[in-house]
């Protein structure tokens, strides 16, 4: 067995670097099961929530119910996120079926008044869930573990190095870096998937109430029945990515055999709809483990192009995660480096070139037909190319009139309509418009000493012009779309 450089067994020691109790109540002696309660990692391979539930679930002698509930109280709940979800939830019946794991979807059209958790926590010995600190998970689960009866843990299995590794804030790419990769094939380690010793005795389902779905026999025609009742946003409608573990692991497939060996050229071009993954939005919601892609990434891509792809979705990624698990605010000013605090502060006052209002944004109605085409983008498909989401980003912090508003602004439009919305990425990303990361520049107006990045520019290093043939769009088009 490999070593942790600390000197424990890395592969049983995981778990440790990955739990975090909620509260401090005993595990119920009494109790009748162990209940998972799936958030974020819905999934039921490589899920280190699930393998620690069947760990103790088999040490206490209990039975184990998994348990994702579903309604309107998300952030920025809509038929188009409601959708991607109730999409994964049917992948997650078959795969528990073909475990013999206890999986129970319940489903409420607007808010639980006594959500199903509360309801089965009461009657269980321990309840499992996952950490993640943003989709308001970390707000809902401590909420919770506050009120609950028993003991209430968080696991990690958002990251493939565990978060708890990395005790501080880590500043920037290059210092996580080396530290990731150090542990990287260590952590790649496979999650065992399968069911606890004890049955699920007859009659705990019921518990939940009467709110049960059945995931498995959901059809892609009830899923829009069940939307459609649903009183989340329908203004922001369900697309053509299609949620779900086997969505996922088909988009990674076709990645992988396609453009993942031209990976570093082929990312650059916006038009290039194949020329990345794509996965953000299933990583996003756990419909496929982050070592799971590394692991195929790293068996069949050439080591540079490898490379050159783990160092998006293994440190960018978990820098990013280690920012919202370890920043007081991520989504405030605040949380933004002292010379960029000193930088905004000379340049508060700056005269904008332009200003627009956030419904301007929202239906893409600024002077920049690019910029226009990646909201665009966002709004119709809930994806954006990454080079034209940066640009997007950092323009409007040029166009708000303040940079706390920039701030504001960008995290509604990108968290309302992108399927990857509300992730530790979001507020990563975002920030990084803002210097966090970065270094500073010489100094502009408006930007200060913030990286500028121009549109303009843009067009002489991009070919934009496929991408403005297929989302370039006239003044109100995108109301009517
Ligand atoms: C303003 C702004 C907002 C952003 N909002 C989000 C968001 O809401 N959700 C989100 O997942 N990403 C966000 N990003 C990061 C990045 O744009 C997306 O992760 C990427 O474009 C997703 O496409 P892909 O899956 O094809 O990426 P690929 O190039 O195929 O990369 C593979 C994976 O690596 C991770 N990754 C890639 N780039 C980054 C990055 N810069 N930072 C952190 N992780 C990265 C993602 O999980 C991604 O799926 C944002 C970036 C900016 C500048």
């Amino acid at each position: 067995m490999t070593s942790h450089p600390l000197g424990a067994p890395w592969v049983r020691d995981q778990l440790s670097y990955r739990t975090q109790p909620l509260n401090e109540k005993r595990t119920q002696p009494e109790g009748e099961f162990v209940l998972y309660w799936m958030q974020s990692t819905q999934r039921l391979d490589d899920n280190w929530a699930l393998r620690y539930a069947t760990l103790e679930a088999d040490r206490l002698g209990r039975p184990l119910l998994v348990l994702q509930q579903l309604d309107a109280s998300y952030p920025h709940a809509s038929a188009r996120h409601h959708t991607f979800l109730l999409q994964g939830t049917r992948d997650i019946a078959h795969r528990a079926h073909a475990l013999g794991l206890e999986y129970q979807l319940t489903f409420s059209r607007s808010r639980f008044l006594a959500p199903p958790v509360e309801r089965l926590a009461a009657r269980a010995a321990l309840v499992v869930t996952d950490l993640f600190p943003t989709w308001g998970v970390a707000e809902r689960s401590g909420a919770f573990a506050e009120r609950a009866w028993c003991r209430v843990v968080a696991i990690d299995g958002t990251s493939i190095v565990p978060s708890g590794t990395f005790t501080r804030e880590e500043y920037a790419a290059r210092t996580i870096r080396p530290k990731l990769l150090k542990l990287l094939d260590l952590s790649l380690e496979r999650v065992e998937d399968r069911a606890p010793r004890k049955p699920l005795p007859a009659g705990i389902r019921a518990i939940a109430g009467s709110d049960e779905v059945d995931a498995g026999s959901l059809t892609d025609a009830r899923i829009a029945q069940l939307v459609s009742e649903s009183r989340v946003d329908h203004s922001v409608g369900a697309v053509a990515t299609h949620g779900g573990s086997r969505a996922a692991d088909a988009r990674l497939a076709a990645f992988v055999d396609g453009a993942l060996a031209d990976y570093s050229e082929r990312r650059r071009h916006p038009s290039d709809e194949w020329g990345s993954s794509r996965l953000s939005a299933y990583l996003h919601h756990g419909h496929i483990g982050a070592a799971d892609v590394a692991r195929t990434v790293l068996e069949r891509a050439p080591r540079a192009a490898a490379d050159a792809y783990l160092n998006e979705m293994v440190v960018w990624r978990e820098l990013s995660l280690n920012f919202c698990l370890r920043s007081p605010d991520p989504r405030s000013l605040l949380a933004l480096p002292d010379w960029v605090q000193r930088s905004m502060a000379r340049h508060a006052g700056d005269a904008r070139d332009f200003t627009y209002g956030l419904d301007a944004l929202e239906r893409g109605e600024t002077h920049d037909d690019l910029w226009n085409a990646g909201q665009c983008e966002l709004v119709t498909t809930g994806a954006m190319h990454n080079v034209v989401r940066m640009l997007w980003g950092k323009s409007v912090l040029t166009w708000a009139p303040t940079y706390a508003q920039a701030l504001e602004w960008l995290v509604h439009l990108n968290d309302r309509y992108a399927l990857d919305g509300s992730d530790p990425n979001s507020y990563a990303g975002i920030q990084w418009c803002f210097g966090k990361f970065d270094r500073p520049f010489a100094e502009r107006a408006v930007w200060g000493t913030i990286r500028p990045m121009s549109l303009v520019r843009a067009r002489v290093k991009y070919d934009v012009a496929a991408y403005l043939e297929r989302f370039g769009m006239r003044k109100g088009e995108l109301a009517l779309r």
